[in-house]
């Protein structure tokens, strides 16, 4: 067979195999792109575990009609321009994939209308093949709908599982999203009903600290009761949060949230500090419960490791490594010791 280059719809597609993995990718990367465009409040509509319907609007900066096409293509963003702002990175999106990836696996609609423009407009995408931009109503921010996700790619719907499954997918992540913005409200329904709301911070107002609200909502009354609070600078790094006194642990590594520069990641360097940092005071075979934020200069970690961004690589991983082993030894021996760090209330 001769080589030919192979046709856009299909290049998304390919692509989407690595972004897409099942609903849950697709509302990662859509409330990705919400909190981006530095919304304050996400509406999540979903449908059969968002197999049926994934539907995410958001009250954000908004796209220009003009740019509507622009955003389902590939390789097309607002985020980067360069080489630099690709090493300072500081947005959650950089790529410019989603988009197109998800609008090749679904029938997909991109509704939006930017500040400070009088009306909306409204782009169909439908297994990747592109409409033309219609005038339509939308207040300031963005909507995307998503249906039928899988529709024209059998070989990966076969790999999607029950509502309930695929559901507690999706709640997963918005729990790890809600420990890192509380200052953002989320709205969640599934088939037609309320089912979570997230509330921010400011509407709160009941005298308990930034995050401690959400921490509580997300991870429960007995891991809240138990929380250590941590900050610590040093080294050019700043880690904050929260961990669990060692008598608070679990049988799985189930509430471990970990966040470089704002992006929820799973890294083994960090996990590795952590255990070690709790080896003396838990049995073996049980877990800690932690929720971390590991701030650096964006210059000093890679986010461009893979395409579904889960994972970064530290350019002095032992220098981490290290400071957060030393930062959460010395909460917990403090802690032995009885003396200032205090349990929340
Ligand atoms: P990336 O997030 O990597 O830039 P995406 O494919 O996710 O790539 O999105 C492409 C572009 O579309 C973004 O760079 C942004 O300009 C625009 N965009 C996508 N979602 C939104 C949104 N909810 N609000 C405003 N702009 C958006
Ligand atoms: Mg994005």
């Amino acid at each position: 067979m001769s080589i030919r280059r192979l046709p856009d719809v299909l290049i998304n597609q390919i692509a989407a195999g690595e972004v897409v993995e099942r609903p849950a990718s697709v509302v990662k990367e859509l409330v990705e792109n919400a909190l981006d465009a530095g919304a304050q409040r996400i509406d999540i509509e979903l449908e059969e575990g968002g197999v049926r319907l994934i539907r995410i609007r958001d009250d954000g900066g908004g796209i220009d009609a003009a740019e509507l096409p622009l955003a389902v293509q590939r390789h097309a963003t607002s985020k980067i321009a360069s080489i630099d702002d690709l090493e300072a990175v500081a947005t959650l999106g950089f790529r410019g994939e989603a988009l197109p990836s998800v609008a090749s696996v679904s029938r997909f609609r991109l509704s939006s209308r930017r500040d400070g423009s009088g009306h909306g407009a409204m782009l169909q995408v439908e297994g990747g093949r592109v409409g033309e931009v219609a005038p339509h109503p939308h207040p300031q921010g963005t909507t995307v709908e998503v249906r039928d996700l899988f529709y024209n790619v059998p070989a990966r719907r076969k790999f999607l599982r029950a509502e309930r499954t695929e559901l507690s997918h999706i709640e997963e992540w918005l729990r790890s999203l809600a420990l890192a913005r509380p200052d953002v409200e989320l709205r969640v329904s599934h088939n037609g009903k309320p089912s979570r709301r997230w509330k921010s911070e400011g509407q709160l107002q009941n005298g308990m600290g930034l995050g401690d609200v959400r921490l509580h909502e997300a991870l429960g009354e007995d891991f809240a009761r138990n929380a250590l609070r941590v900050d610590h600078a040093g080294a050019g790094m700043r880690l904050h949060g929260w961990i669990a006194q060692p008598s608070y642990n679990r049988a799985s590594a189930d509430q471990q949230y970990l966040y470089v520069n704002g992006r929820s990641v799973r890294d083994r360097n960090v996990s590795h500090a952590v255990r070690q940092a709790f080896a003396d005071v838990l049995f073996h075979g049980r877990h800690p419960a932690y929720v971390l934020f590991l701030e650096l200069d964006p210059r000093g970690v890679d986010v461009n490791v893979h395409p579904a961004k889960h994972e970064v690589r530290f350019r002095e991983s032992r220098l981490v490594h290290d400071f957060v082993y030393r930062t959460l030894h010395a909460a917990l021996a403090e802690t032995r010791a009885g003396s200032a760090a205090m349990p929340m209330p």
